[in-house]
């Protein structure tokens, strides 16, 4: 059985491992030059920000193996220090049951975990799937044809991809919401009881803020800096989406400062990243996108749940579907 996977974040690569574990040779589709999808980071001079998530947490499902093997080898550890609360001026300790659940984070960036995943898989890199063909027998990709494929971007681009050839599945009712992460790398040092902050009635247009020198100590940042990455409210993405970096740099450093005290100085390095598709307000059903017999299955946290365990979950669930 010849399968052909589009998209190379953890979804895709949870797929193809599955299926090459068995003895297939996916081929994974990826239109960005690198795997990881929205588990990405940025370097920029010796500072390293996960612009997308944060963290993993496996919560004793598949991911947990690979994260453990990384753990062994020194690329990913646990975090140690909890998440507290804000309200945009007060931070006081978060939930203690919350706390207690393991979060893992890489050393050198969250892409790392996607490098470890991407191992041994046909990847087809800057390869942007646009359209798909089908016979009775077959999909095709760029004339090339698979007796199946597994789609894992998010799920409205899928449900495009599957417009395409006519064919609709019950997805329609699943939202995706944009993000707007701004990072900072101070040459001061900041150091607290926490490793993030989070704002549980997201109405402050901060609703999460790491602080990635105390996510991963030692690694982040030059000798004593301070790297955040400050993860808008979709209030606030919305509505500044289209807007210049500048400005979202400037409002979003006001908040910082009110938040962690303005001793840390001006930025000596800014980015923006926009995700467009985020995270999924509500997801759809795995089963209920992918009625049996489906030849194109979709995977991805838009049928699973907006997390990276539970997306990776969704393409093993996905290979699954295609070795009964
Ligand atoms: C800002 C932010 C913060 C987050 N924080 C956390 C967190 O702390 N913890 C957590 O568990 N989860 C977090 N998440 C959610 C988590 O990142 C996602 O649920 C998970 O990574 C989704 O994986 P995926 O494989 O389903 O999709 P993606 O990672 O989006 O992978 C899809 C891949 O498909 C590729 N692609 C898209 N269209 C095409 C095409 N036409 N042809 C070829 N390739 C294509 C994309 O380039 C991408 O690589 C966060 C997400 C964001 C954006």
């Amino acid at each position: 059985m010849k399968v052909g996977i589009v998209g190379a974040g953890v979804a895709g690569l949870a797929a193809a491992r599955r299926l090459a574990k068995e003895g297939f040779e996916p081929t994974v589709f990826e239109a960005s030059s690198h795997p990881g999808g929205r588990c990405e980071t940025l370097h920029i001079d010796d500072w390293v920000f996960d612009t997308g998530a944060t963290s993993a947490a496996p919560r004793g499902g598949s991911l947990e193996e690979v994260i453990q093997a990384d753990v062994e080898a020194g690329r990913a550890m646990r975090i140690t220090l909890p998440v507290y609360v804000h309200d945009g001026s007060r931070i006081t300790p978060g939930s203690d049951e919350k706390s207690r659940i393991p979060r893992y984070a890489w050393r050198d960036g969250i892409d790392q975990m996607a490098e470890s995943l991407a191992d041994g898989i046909d990847l087809r890199y800057n390869h942007l799937v646009g359209s798909l063909s089908a016979s009775s027998s077959s999909v095709s990709i760029d004339g090339e044809d698979y007796d199946r494929l597994i789609l894992t971007q998010p799920l409205p681009a899928a449900a495009e991809l599957l417009d395409s050839l006519g064919e609709t599945r019950s997805v329609r009712g699943v939202q995706f919401r944009p993000t707007i992460s701004v990072m900072f790398g101070f040459e001061q040092a900041f150091a607290g009881p926490f490793h993030a902050l989070i704002d549980p009635t997201q109405v402050h247009p901060l609703t999460w803020l790491c602080i990635e020198s105390l996510k991963c100590p030692g690694s982040r940042t030059p000798a004593g800096g301070t790297a955040i990455v400050a993860q808008m409210n979709r209030r606030y993405s919305r509505r500044r989406y289209a807007d210049a970096d500048e400005l979202i740099l400037r409002e979003t450093l006001v908040d910082v400062h009110r938040l962690l005290g303005r001793e840390l100085g001006e930025p000596k390095v800014t980015a923006v990243r926009r995700w467009k598709h985020a995270m999924a307000d509500l997801s759809s059903d795995f089963e209920k996108a992918n009625p049996v017999d489906s030849k194109i299955i979709l995977a991805g946290d838009g049928v699973s749940g907006p997390r990276v365990e539970l997306a990776y979950e969704s393409g093993i669930r996905a290979a699954e579907r295609l070795l009964v």
